[in-house]
């Protein structure tokens, strides 16, 4: 598998580009034109450059407005292309780009254009030089590849080849089945790029938008499927123009598409098992049973204060490790482990970010496969030194620097906490169980720009899906929301993009010192006695505006005592077309950080419309002279 990125997709200086892509594993890079324009090295130097970094540069991009010109046009437009050949020759790469024109002085007609093209091939046979002739979605005659298609197989020549770019035929919705008829050693290159599913202009949704195979709504996958079928071997090439890349990390981008392009040829490989792209096999995507545990690392006052907070919500120490400072704590099939270790990486996290929930084990299928996917789609490894009579269990490097670890059933991983732990007959301090039975869903914050990165994390690695954006509205501003579930809603994770500090979420990244899980949902069979048992224990629930009530009562037609009662415990509520959901929540415990109790009644969403009254109550909160904590 030969893997290429155009250097536009990714931030930084040039030499910064080629270290990112090198290091995340690309072969090849597409050199843009304007890549000198703004850098003061000679073509020459920029290849060696690059060849240097151990990467080739397989395409220069782009030559626009050549075929189909009247005179002038057309001898000034042969005599740019032997230009633009020299340099290639300098650059050391042999394959040029040529973008169906949109000069609007273009006269159109295909057999002007192939005539066009097999002069053009016979300047570039004399040089050794390609030339690929890729549909522009917006292309003054020609916007459609299989009209590409004719124009190069008329002009007849094996100097000319067709690019396939998905980006340009799945925005204008064309059968993908019809590259199944062009030869593969006909198609010079494929470009890759996916894109969210926004209704505008085919060009600023092109320059703008685009993202990693993956990563948004088109179905690139069926695309590379079609292209597979047609015995292509060549490069996987992507070119995004995406202005959030333009100002991220470079490594991080490069990392994103080198895994994107492998998450999408092991999807390819499966349906198309005789195709010539060579593929990594790995194993299919982990099949998640649940949230085994979720790990805190705190410190000894923190560690104190979570502690009995989380007596306060009904749960019971039941567990030490054998040799750690590291205790369990459980409720139904919850398990909460609190770490108070000074050394190792929980502490690491502790100094850095301050108590927080650090690491998540995932109850899989197989976990030694999913610990090989992970890595084969470039997550890093994660190990600590394991003491005697310790396990190691599988882990990973999640994004936001926390840890994902993996379990199963079916190896001696089921028994990790009878066998690292010991059990604690700890009186719990007279607070009885509330009934939570498991965790329903897991929120991680993250900056806007990493939330690609995340998505494309969970989605590869695990058998999961991803649920359409919405922005949820904080009064100071806009947090994107879009959720990683499983088909049967056993693991759900939320992600909440804050795109300014101002916003609850934003505030919760600058204060930790970086994105992670913010809040935690336990789930319920019946919210009204837990609410109950929790003010037993003296649980003190975030205090939700009178208002939201009437309003709630109105909206949904509900019976004026249910929502007598629900007021009473601060208990929200939402329908959709599957059933009715009910919340409520925990003020803050640390930097922001709260815990969220469910009922879901069919319901199949996550309370977006009352995030907005949640927001504000914990804003109260936190705010000095706000409503009683
Ligand atoms: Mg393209
Ligand atoms: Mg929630």
């Amino acid at each position: 598998m030969k893997t290429s990125i155009a250097t536009v997709s990714i931030s930084g200086e040039f030499q910064e580009k080629l270290s990112a892509i090198a290091r995340a594993g690309f072969d090849g890079i597409e050199i843009f034109e304007n890549d000198f324009l703004a850098f003061d090295r000679s073509p020459a130097e920029v290849g060696q450059m690059v060849r240097d970094h151990g990467l080739t540069v397989s395409l220069f991009q782009p030559f626009r407005d050549f075929e189909g010109m009247p005179e002038p046009f057309r001898s000034r437009n042969f005599d740019r292309a032997e230009r633009k050949f020299d340099l290639m020759a300098e650059l050391g790469t042999d394959l040029m780009l040529i973008c169906s024109n949109i000069s609007p002085v273009s006269l159109g007609g295909i057999d002007r254009a192939a005539a066009d093209f097999r002069e053009l091939g016979e300047r570039a046979a004399k040089r050794g030089l390609r030339v690929g002739y890729e549909a522009l979605a917006w292309g003054r005659h020609i916007h459609d590849h299989r009209d590409a298609w004719e124009i190069v197989r008329r002009a007849d020549h094996p100097n000319i080849g067709l690019i396939l770019d998905s980006f340009h035929t799945l925005a204008r919705k064309i059968d993908v089945n019809s590259i199944r008829s062009i030869p593969g050693d006909r198609i010079f290159i494929v470009q890759l790029a996916d894109a969210p599913l926004i209704e505008m202009d085919l060009l600023y949704w092109s320059r703008h938008f685009r993202n990693m195979p993956g990563e948004g709504d088109l179905a690139v996958t069926p695309f590379m499927q079609a292209i597979a079928a047609t015995g292509y071997d060549g490069y996987l090439s992507l070119e995004i123009f995406n202005d959030q890349f333009r100002g991220g990390s470079p490594e991080a981008i490069s990392r994103d598409g080198r895994r994107s392009l492998v998450y999408l040829m092991d999807q390819v490989r499966r349906v198309e098992p005789d195709m010539r792209i060579p593929v990594p096999d790995m194993p299919a995507r982990s099949e998640v049973s649940g949230i085994a545990f979720v790990e805190f690392a705190v410190g000894d006052d923190d560690g104190r204060e979570l502690e009995a907070l989380l007596q306060i919500l009904g749960f019971r120490a039941v567990a030490r490790h054998r040799t750690k400072a590291v205790k369990l704590m459980r409720q139904g099939a919850i398990n909460l482990v609190i770490n108070r270790e000074e050394k190792g990486f929980a502490n690491a996290s502790y100094l850095v970010h301050g108590a927080n929930a650090y690491a998540f084990g995932l109850m899989v299928d197989d976990a030694a496969a999913a610990h090989a996917r992970a890595l084969e789609l470039g997550s890093e490894d994660f190990r600590q030194a394991v003491g005697p009579g310790e396990m190691q269990v599988p882990a990973i490097r999640g994004v936001g620097g926390g840890i994902v670890y993996f379990l199963d059933e079916k190896s001696a991983l089921a028994n990790i906490w009878d066998v690292e732990f010991e059990p604690v007959g700890e009186a719990n301090g007279g607070y009885a169980g509330v009934g939570l039975t498991r965790i329903d869903h897991l929120a991680q914050t993250t900056r806007y720009e990493e939330m690609l990165t995340w998505l494309l994390f969970y989605t590869s690695q695990l058998a999961t899906r991803k649920t359409p954006m919405v922005d949820i509205i904080d009064p100071a501003g806009v947090v994107r929301s879009q959720v990683v579930e499983t088909q049967d809603g056993r693991l759900r994770i939320t992600l909440n993009g804050a795109e300014n500090r101002n916003t609850l979420a934003g505030r919760f990244i600058a204060e930790t010192f970086g994105s992670g899980i913010q809040h935690i949902a336990f789930e319920t069979d019946d919210i009204f006695a837990a609410a109950a048992a929790l003010a037993r224990n003296g649980f003190k629930s975030l205090v939700i505006s009178p208002n939201y009530y009437d309003d709630i009562e109105a909206r949904f037609g509900l019976d004026p005592e249910m929502v007598e009662r629900m007021k009473a415990s601060n208990i929200l509520y939402d329908r959709d077309d599957a059933g009715e959901y009910f919340q409520l929540y925990s003020p803050t415990y640390g930097e922001g950080f709260f815990f969220e109790i469910v009922e879901r009644r069919g319901y199949a969403g996550y309370g977006a419309p009352n995030a907005i009254f949640r927001i504000a109550a914990l804003k109260r909160h936190l705010r000095p002279g706000g409503l009683p904590r």
